[in-house]
């Protein structure tokens, strides 16, 4: 197709804070003329109240499918009831085995952060390991949950993370599991990267265990390049690169299908400051220029990167999350900000 073409995006605005970052991001893309087509998709809270339990229409799973890739702000999971959360709905129907997470420090945020040297991936198993939520209370006050890691899941992320590394143009996958006492499950996880790494000839490869990575990762975080690891424990150890980094509010991830790419905010709904015009719309920003890279709008991402670090370093217009003493700008100061910094850098 012709690249002046508008490319259909997915857009779920989202709950919570989500419609204000989600106004913020789309106004900023297309102040960057990227020729994006947003279609507003409806899912979450306001799906619930309609009665409707899956959170999750027909109609938006359909216009998913149909673009490949969606920009979607942080969904509620409703508390109590019945309803299963609109994301783990999205995630089964469209089988995200893989959650990419970049943690760089941003450019412009070197003075916030602990470590200014990190620059890593971190590559999630999304659909099994001990999240199935098969747990059962046996006799005599014992409970179990199991933890089933199946090869083909294994294989897939396994896969993945030599093909990020590939396309970055990194040079070492890191494979973390902890089988020195998991020997079976994942023992198995060892032996698939192994298999894999050695299919993948420019790449180095290495093992860590779990244990051992959390503390090269707050001791030695450059020393890391791209991560693979299984569900819990990326849970975990992506949240703590998320802290390195500058925190929640700045990291953005990809959850990948066979068919579909989503791109998010790693931050949650904010209901303490919803509604309320104080939102950080950095990180859901960040997602945005991952998913322009991911189609192919290569100027329009690069525009609103450096805008963003100039908007960042001057440091004179940054939401109350980041600013000093905590006296910050409004969401829609900071987007006009950005979208006036985008004249200074092209
Ligand atoms: P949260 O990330 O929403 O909030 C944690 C803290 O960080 C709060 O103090 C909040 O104000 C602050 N914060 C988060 N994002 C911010 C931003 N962009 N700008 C400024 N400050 C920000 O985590 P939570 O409170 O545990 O979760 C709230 C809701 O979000 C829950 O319903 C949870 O299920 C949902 N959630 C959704 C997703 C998702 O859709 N991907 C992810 C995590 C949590």
């Amino acid at each position: 197709s012709n690249s002046t073409d508008a490319i259909p995006v997915a857009l779920l605005p989202g709950d919570g804070i989500g419609p204000e970052i989600s106004a913020a991001v789309t106004e900023i893309v297309d102040a960057a003329g990227a020729g994006i087509e947003w279609i507003p998709c409806a899912a979450g809270e306001r799906v619930f109240r309609g009665g409707d339990p899956t959170g999750l229409p027909a109609a938006t799973i359909d216009t998913i499918r149909r673009c490949g890739v969606a920009l979607k702000a942080p969904l509620a999971t409703p508390l109590g009831g019945g309803e299963r959360s609109a994301n783990v709905r999205l995630r089964e129907t469209f089988e995200t085995f893989a959650a990419i997470r970049p943690a760089a420090v941003l450019p412009g945020l070197e003075g916030h952060a602990r470590f200014p040297g990190v620059d890593l991936v971190l590559i999630r198993e999304n659909l099994e390991d001990l999240y199935l939520g098969l747990e059962y209370g046996l006799d005599r006050g014992v409970s179990v949950a199991l933890k089933a890691n199946s090869q083909t899941n294994t294989r897939r992320i396994c896969q993945a993370a030599f093909a990020v590394a590939q396309a970055l143009g990194r040079r070492r996958v890191t494979g973390i599991s902890k089988s020195n006492i998991l020997k079976v499950t994942d023992g198995g996880f060892d032996r698939i990267f192994d298999e894999e790494a050695a299919r993948w000839k420019g790449i180095e490869a290495d093992r860590i265990l779990v244990d051992a990575a959390a503390c090269r990762l707050v001791t030695r975080p450059e020393s890391f390049d791209v991560i693979v690891t299984s569900n819990l424990y990326g849970d975990i150890l992506s949240d703590l690169t998320a802290g390195l980094v500058g925190g929640l509010g700045v990291c953005a991830s990809i959850n990948l299908g066979r068919e579909v790419a989503l791109f998010e905010a790693v931050h949650g709904t904010a209901p303490d400051i919803a509604g309320r015009n104080l939102a950080n719309p950095t990180a859901l920003l960040r997602a945005a220029v991952l998913l322009l890279d991911h189609v192919g709008r290569f100027a329009a991402a690069r525009r609103i990167e450096r805008a963003l670090a100039l908007v960042l370093r001057e440091g004179s217009a940054l939401t109350s999350d980041l600013a000093a003493n905590g006296a910050g700008v409004s969401t829609s100061d900071f987007t006009r900000t950005v979208i006036a910094a985008m004249s200074r850098v092209s």
